[in-house]
């Protein structure tokens, strides 16, 4: 993890000094930001994400050190913690609870979603809407938090004492890094165009892989009967909620943090990523034994498709899908 993290940092670091101090043409930055989106992309599902499940190292400090690299790239890491690790993870794929499916009506990832009209080109238009997330994300949801306090229907609390600094020095830090810097260097147009590409990119591989996991063909989807209470047993609900995908990709695997092994990481998030690949065929003999449905797609592409088909699905009128 140690030498993991290095590779990324450095990877993240060289890009960002590449793009804003050394390159002077459109074809030099256009791949620049690319990568330097890949490289954030890298930052959230590797090092963050453990960090934010204390995962990443057996000493507090350390996984708070490491939770930071995402308010460094433009997101809060306390608000983070709330939508992540207690209403996704608590309540997976359950509506109400789990942002992670919540389109603001302008897409339909559930049965339980209302459906409207224009939900039948979702699977064509949703890879845009992914395009505008990271952005959303860094400009105006973490504001909009700490203003609300709101969370869907939730409420959510504020940073407090040092959460602040950590909050407001992160915001600065990354406006500084992704505008002010850039603006002291080149024309407006030009940073504008930049950042938007690096957000593009970041934001399409952030939301695609996690909905690869979660938003796919026979994931599940239940509800709440009793407000807050769930029918099924948690690890039960974990597995039935999540697929797992490109199981046997070393690459996948070093790259996207785990998140392929989203099973096992849903019943054991506080266990470091790197482990998952040795406990999956553990976690899915149990599930065999006990006779719960054991999920998986082979490979990143299958797992693509899967999702669209799911998007589709999801996108046709009820009445026409129960028919079909
Ligand atoms: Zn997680």
């Amino acid at each position: 993890m140690y030498a993991k993290t290095a590779v990324i940092l450095a990877s993240f670091a060289l890009t960002y000094i590449l793009l804003v101090f050394v390159a002077t043409a459109w074809w030099q930055a256009l791949p620049l930001a690319v990568a330097l989106g890949l490289t954030i992309v890298a930052i959230g599902f590797n090092i963050m994400h453990d960090a934010n499940h204390d995962a990443y190292s057996e000493r507090p400090w350390v996984n708070r050190a490491m939770t930071m690299t995402l308010d460094l790239v433009g997101g809060s890491s306390h608000f983070w913690h709330w939508k992540h690790n207690v209403f996704h993870h608590t309540f997976v794929n359950v509506i109400g609870y789990d942002t992670d499916i919540n389109l603001v009506g302008l897409g339909r990832l559930t049965p339980h979603h209302r459906h409207v009209w224009f939900h039948r080109w979702q699977h064509l238009y949703v890879w845009l809407l992914y395009g505008a997330f990271a952005l959303k994300w860094q400009l105006y949801d973490d504001f909009r938090l700490v203003l609300t306090g709101r969370m869907a229907e939730h409420s959510v609390p504020r940073p407090r004492g040092l959460q602040w600094v950590v909050f407001f020095g992160g915001k600065l830090l990354f406006l500084s890094l992704a505008f002010a810097i850039p603006l002291a260097l080149h024309p407006i147009w030009a940073v504008a165009a930049i950042y938007l590409v690096t957000t593009v990119v970041l934001g399409v591989v952030l939301a695609v892989v996690f909905q690869l996991a979660h938003c796919v063909e026979h994931a599940d989807f239940p509800i709440d009967t009793d407000p807050g209470r769930m029918d099924t047993a948690w690890a039960v609900h974990q597995v039935e909620t999540s697929v797992d995908f490109a199981r046997g990709s070393r690459a996948a695997s070093w790259l996207l943090g785990g998140l392929n092994f989203q099973i096992e990481h849903h019943l054991f998030s506080r266990i470091c990523h790197v482990n998952y690949p040795a406990i999956a065929p553990v976690v899915e003999r149990t599930c065999r034994e006990y006779g719960i449905l054991y999920k998986h797609n082979t490979t990143f592409l299958s797992a693509v498709r899967s999702h669209y088909n799911w998007l589709r699905e999801m996108g046709r009128a009820p009445i026409l899908a129960a028919r079909s």
